[in-house]
């Protein structure tokens, strides 16, 4: 099953939500904090500022899902104004957290009716880039102008920025090349090189040399954080303990990190403490939906 695309799919989704459930505990201390209270934090054990039940996951992970159904009852279709209500749906449903971004334009479009945010310069945070993941599998395979299509619809829901778009087409990118095995060793590496290109075209994302601890929402802190750890670990479990004990944004860290992780180790790598821990609803809507985007 690991070894298969829909395996690592399953696996890059629960890597989402495993990801966002252990980095909430400290999402927002420091790493001196978190050491202070943790040691090193290893364990979904929820409480952090959300006070979160142990196993719980956040926006992160809900807007994901709320996303990947609309996909599917859109007939594997990724259309804005079905990400747009569906986001609206979630929002309406009182999540446990929203990011600003993510509430100032759902607003504006339960007003408008336009489901695309207009441009900002200032909308550079990770909302988007938090829950490309059901467009990285609906798309699967799409050439490359269809998935850059796809990943701007979702994106643009909330957050219309250029460093945005440059990091969810990467993730994208990413997840699409581990889930088919582009690069036969099944590691990391394998994926530097979409990497470097995102620095070579936003040297912004460098992402080589100084530590980035206590990275913020702002996508270019959250990608570097990333970046090492997944660069700078060769399993999925060193991945997501490096990213969250790096604290700030550790829920969303820690969710795209898990879904890189994911996709590119498989259900085999997997913690099995780490997945019996989820929320037993939320590992199976992930499974069946993973299972499904991949199919439709
Ligand atoms: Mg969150
Ligand atoms: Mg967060």
């Amino acid at each position: 099953m690991a070894s298969t695309i829909a395996g690592r799919a399953q696996a890059a989704y629960l890597g989402l939500a495993i990801g966002d459930a252990l980095g909430a505990t400290v999402e927002f201390l420091t790493p001196n904090e978190i050491r202070h209270q943790h040691g090193i934090h290893r364990e979904i054990s929820g409480g952090g500022w959300l006070r979160l039940k142990s196993g719980q996951v956040t926006d992160d992970t809900t807007m994901s899902l709320a996303l990947g159904r609309a996909i599917l009852d859109n007939g594997g279709r990724v259309e804005a104004l079905a990400a747009a209500q569906a986001f609206d749906a979630w929002m309406r449903a009182k999540p446990v957290d929203i990011g600003n971004t993510v509430r100032r334009n759902l607003v504006t479009f339960r007003h408008s009716g336009n489901p695309q945010a207009p441009p900002s310069e200032h909308d550079a945070g990770n909302g988007a880039a938090m829950r490309v993941l059901p467009i990285a599998l609906a798309t699967l395979g799409q050439p490359d102008e269809i998935v850059g299509v796809a990943v701007r619809a979702q994106a643009h829901v909330t957050h219309h920025n250029a460093l945005s778009d440059a990091a969810c087409d990467t993730l994208v990118a990413m997840i699409q090349a581990a889930l088919e095995k582009v690069g036969a060793s099944g590691t990391a590496q394998d994926l530097k090189h979409f990497a470097t290109s995102l620095v070579a075209r936003h040297p912004q994302f460098a992402f080589e040399g100084r530590r980035r601890e206590n990275p913020s929402g702002y996508i270019v802190e959250t990608i570097q954080a990333v970046f090492q750890a997944f660069f700078g670990t060769d399993h999925f479990e060193a991945c997501l303990i490096d990213v969250v004990n790096r604290g700030g944004d550790a829920d969303t860290t820690g969710a795209i990190c898990g879904m890189l992780a994911g996709a590119c180790y498989g259900l085999d790598a997997i913690p099995p403490r780490w997945s019996n821990a989820l929320d037993a609803s939320i590992r199976a809507v992930c499974l069946t939906q993973a299972r499904a985007l991949v199919a439709a």
